[in-house]
């Protein structure tokens, strides 16, 4: 049985999204800005795709929603567009961003930094979550930008996005939120909450790879990353990406159809899973259900290398992951884990599940079965978990049983 439970890395495209972008490979190719009809044959697919891309988070006519090359493209842009306007020239210094946010924020901060720019990097509490107040203590009359994602792609944590963003409207301060994430997953609604900047990925919502898109309030636009043509009200330039536009559309509309599913069916499956998980000793768990995504699961197995899970996991054909997808090439401890202050032992334990709609029971059951062999085998040639003494403090909330 092959089971794929690494959503949060990418997707299955959906069947429907991937039709409605076939004909715009071999037969409506034009370049839209062309003048000539293999042109305007374009024109209405990326008429449609970006009202549902608007609609998918109901942004206004007014607003600008500039389709990307990716998540990371849109990050970088408005950080760096921030720096340009702001810190160069001398108005402002200083940008805010979690401590876990995703490597296309963080290494681009550090870049920042290395330019002049002061960045704070907020701490996450033991559940992985943030707290407001902090935020509120770091904003100076010199904060330019405030940029906290919406939910965490390891732990699933989401964090309060509504409210920081009702600070930095208070504070004068601009506020983008990385809601790669929470497309899909949870409600997302630009018109409820202040929010200046949102950024999205269509692949993380059963759209295809390499289309992202950035969302800017009205009178919020920022300058260019990419200049050249006037693509995108020349605020990115580059020749369409039509099939993409088609299909982040489609995927959109029919993410925010399926939310109710996401919400309620999905959440269902992954509370069952995870309360299995939980009945092998020693697993923990870092961020409360309620604050989590539906879909996500970040879980220590005490003892464990996650890579040597995920060796047995992949060896019965099942997907999973310990962290990004990013960083997954160097041994490096899961960087939510040494946020939260997990102790040495278990830092290098965890694993993350995340599920989609098309995950199905049968599939979390065989994988809840693999487990549970691969605990029993890894622990019993691990030199680190025979020896685990009573009571070890662990740093997160105990699960045992
Ligand atoms: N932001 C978050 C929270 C993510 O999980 C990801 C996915 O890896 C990205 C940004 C980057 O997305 P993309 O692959 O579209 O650049």
């Amino acid at each position: 049985m092959n089971v794929y439970l690494d959503n949060n890395a990418t997707t299955i495209v959906d069947p429907q999204v991937f039709a409605e972008m076939e004909p715009y490979f071999v037969q409506k190719y034009g370049n839209p800005n062309s003048l000539h009809a293999f042109a305007s044959d374009t024109h209405p697919g990326i008429k449609a795709g970006m009202e549902k891309i608007y609609a998918g988070i109901n942004a206004h006519r007014e607003d600008s929603v500039v389709i990307t090359s990716c998540a990371t493209e849109s990050n970088n842009w408005v950080l760096k567009s921030i720096y340009f306007e702001y810190i160069l020239t001398g108005r402002k210094n200083h940008i805010m961003i979690s401590e876990v946010e995703h490597p296309s924020i963080i290494a681009t901060a550090k870049f920042l930094e290395s330019l002049g720019c002061r960045v704070t990097y907020l701490p996450i509490n033991h559940e992985g979550l943030i707290d407001v107040e902090t935020v509120r203590n770091n904003i100076t009359d010199k904060t330019a930008l405030v940029s906290i994602m919406w939910a965490n792609n390891e732990t699933g944590a989401i964090f309060p996005v509504e409210e920081i963003g009702e600070l930095c409207a208070e504070k004068g301060v601009l506020f983008h939120t990385d809601a790669v994430q929470a497309i899909g997953k949870l409600p997302v609604n630009v018109q409820l909450f202040n929010v200046d900047y949102l950024t999205f990925s269509a692949h993380k919502f059963h759209g295809p790879k390499g289309v992202g898109a950035l969302y800017m309030k009205k009178g919020k636009e920022l300058i260019p990353l990419l200049h050249g043509g006037s693509q995108m009200g020349g605020y990115r330039s580059g020749t369409l990406n039509v099939a993409g536009i088609v299909g982040m559309g489609k995927a959109i509309e029919a993410a925010v159809d399926a939310l109710d599913f996401e919400m309620t069916e999905v959440r269902e499956m992954r509370d069952d899973f995870e309360d299995e998980l939980l009945k092998i000793e020693d697993t923990f768990v870092v961020t409360p259900r309620k604050k989590r995504t539906p879909n996500t699961i970040l879980i220590s197995f005490r003892g464990i290398e996650g890579e040597s899970m995920l060796w047995d996991l992949n060896r019965a054909g099942i997907g999973a992951s310990t962290g990004s997808a990013c960083a997954s090439e160097d041994l490096e401890a899961n960087s939510v884990m040494e946020a939260i202050g997990a102790a040495e032992d278990l830092a290098h334990t965890a694993i993350r599940f995340s599920l989609s709609r098309y995950t199905t029971q049968e599939e979390l059951d065989y994988t809840l079965k693999v487990v549970q062999a691969a605990v029993i085998r890894l622990r019993g040639i691990s030199s680190s978990y025979a020896y685990a003494p009573e009571g070890h403090e662990s740093g997160l909330d105990s699960h045992h049983h």
